[in-house]
């Protein structure tokens, strides 16, 4: 985690921004909550154990701050909560979500499924393609498991 922390701090820098306490404070509970997808709200009240004279308003600029330079993507679920997701580490792309409509579960496909359908876009639409986002919603196979015991 220190080295994710380190690569971060860098990618900062090469911005020239600096990676102050505040703002590590937040990313240190991005990278603890890797799997999770956090609101603001969420995070304000996870540094905000370690680290109480933060406030919600700082909180939040990081996060605009870290998703403008791509260390996380911002995503929204159809609940019109805003989320914040650590982008996974050398990837192009951002990874894909299955969104259960039972129990509320975001799981997380990594592999990148769409680049046969990028490319048909690319060459039908003649659109240079930058990034997706791709979001599926159903049923998780823990909500399959449970009603059929
Ligand atoms: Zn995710
Ligand atoms: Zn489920």
């Amino acid at each position: 985690m220190e080295s994710r922390l380190d690569r971060i701090k860098k990618q900062l820098h090469s911005q020239s921004y600096k990676l102050t306490p505040q703002r590590e404070a937040t990313v240190r509970v991005l990278l603890e909550h890797e799997e999770d997808h956090l609101s603001a709200e969420d995070v304000y009240l996870l540094v905000k154990e370690k680290s109480p004279e933060i406030g919600l308003a700082t909180v939040y600029r990081t996060l605009e701050l870290l998703t403008e330079l791509k260390v996380v993507d911002k995503i929204n679920f159809g609940d019109g909560v805003s989320r914040y997701d650590l982008r996974t580490e050398g990837a192009e792309h951002f990874h894909h979500h299955l969104v259960c409509l039972e129990c509320g579960a975001v799981d997380e496909i990594q592999e990148d499924l769409l680049g046969d359908v990028e490319k048909i876009v690319e060459e039908r639409w003649n659109f240079k393609i930058k990034d997706h986002r791709l979001t599926f919603h159903g049923i998780c196979h823990r909500c399959h498991e449970k009603a059929e015991s």
